[in-house]
């Protein structure tokens, strides 16, 4: 199954996609976590992307979609793929098209989460990330057991350098701006599904498992 999942900052899309990549053994391919992993080993590809990650803005559509294709060849997303945080661009979304095109292949499935603004924004700025598993946590709706410290691995904490609130309101800007009229995009195509995305993980997970179990 080829799917993509998608919504504003904060709807959730990581922690889904997670679940989805445990249940359904997809590989989970997050362009925001290859443009972190890439500044962390200070790339080329890293260094550009980070002047614009940092200003809450979209890394240009030619790197990002450069950085796509290569992942889409590798063998494990052969047989399928989740798709997170990508395509953001009318443009993102026409260029994927035609490499799965190339490919013989098509989209199965868009999952839109739904969430407000205002449960956005504090959902971000209180999101911290295990720096070891990249395990989620929130300084008040899922704190760790023991402070700054991952239940998982207890690896360290971290908060993203854009996950502060003014960047949050520019990342949110843009998504209305570039990414939202994907929805339509796909809406027109018959594949997009909208999930509320303001319920428990677990509740919106159940929702997706049943969603993908009928296709
Ligand atoms: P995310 O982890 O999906 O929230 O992505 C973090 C940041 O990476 C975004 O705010 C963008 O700056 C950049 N980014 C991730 N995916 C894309 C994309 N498809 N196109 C352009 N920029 C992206």
């Amino acid at each position: 199954m080829r799917l993509l999942i998608m919504g504003p900052p904060g709807a959730g899309k990581g922690s889904q996609a997670e679940l989805i990549k445990k249940h359904f053994s997809f590989p989970h391919i997050s362009t925001g976590d290859m443009f972190r992993e890439a500044i962390a080993k200070k790339t080329p590809t890293g260094l550009l992307a980070k002047s614009y990650i940092d200003k809450g803005e979209l890394v240009p559509d030619e790197v990002t979609i450069e950085l796509v294709r290569g992942r889409l060849q590798e063998p494990d997303a052969e047989q399928g793929f989740l798709l997170d945080g990508f395509p953001r661009t009318i443009i993102q979304a026409d260029m994927l098209e035609e490499i799965l095109k190339e490919n013989q292949i098509r989209i199965d499935l868009v999952i839109n989460l739904v969430v407000e603004d205002e449960v956005l924004i504090k959902r971000i700025s209180g999101r911290r990330i295990c720096k070891s598993c990249g395990a989620t946590y929130h300084v008040e709706t899922k704190k760790p057991k023991v402070i700054d410290r991952c239940d998982e691995c207890q690896g360290e904490l971290f908060q993203r350098a854009d996950d502060n609130e003014e960047t949050v309101k520019n990342r949110l800007d843009v998504y209305y701006r570039q990414t939202e009229p994907l929805l339509s995009y796909y809406r027109k195509k018959g594949l997009l599904k909208n999930i509320d995305g303001e319920g428990s993980i677990e509740a919106i997970f159940a929702e997706i498992k049943a969603i993908l179990g009928g296709i």
